[in-house]
């Protein structure tokens, strides 16, 4: 399967990995938006959050407490963190393999883009 996230998680492509286990891997984004930026996915190929199945709520479940576990090693956990999961091509999503960004070490702005502000909702 011609994925990038399958390749780093089958050692095809190299990573700088943060946490792995059975289930998840972690690794450092390539192109950081915080002082810390990590992805965290599943082993399992989840194309989108569309296609999460019923078998697959404890496993994205599990990703949610993993990126809490890593914000807890990394030492942001009480200052607070931000975590994203984008979505197909509104939300931004361009790696068709679920995986939960997790974004720390600095206070992150709210709403994430300052165009959003002048859309009327
Ligand atoms: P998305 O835009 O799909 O939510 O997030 C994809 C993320 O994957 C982006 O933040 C991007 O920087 C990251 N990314 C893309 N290619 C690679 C890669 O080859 N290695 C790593 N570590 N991150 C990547
Ligand atoms: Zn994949």
């Amino acid at each position: 399967m011609d994925c990038l996230f399958c390749k780093i998680i089958n050692q095809e492509i190299p990573a700088s990995i943060v946490y792995q286990d059975d289930k998840v891997i972690a690794f450092n984004d390539i192109n950081p938006q915080a002082p810390f930026h990590a992805l965290v996915i599943p082993r399992k190929h989840i194309p989108t959050l569309n296609d999460i199945a019923d078998e697959d709520r404890e496993l994205v479940g599990h990703m949610l407490q993993v990126a809490g576990k890593i914000a807890q090693e990394q030492g942001f956990a009480s200052d607070g963190y931000r975590t994203v999961f984008n979505c197909n091509t509104h939300g931004g999503q361009t790696v068709y393999h679920i995986h939960l960004h997790l974004l720390g070490g600095k206070p992150m702005g709210w709403p994430p883009y300052q165009d959003q502000l002048k859309t009327p909702v």
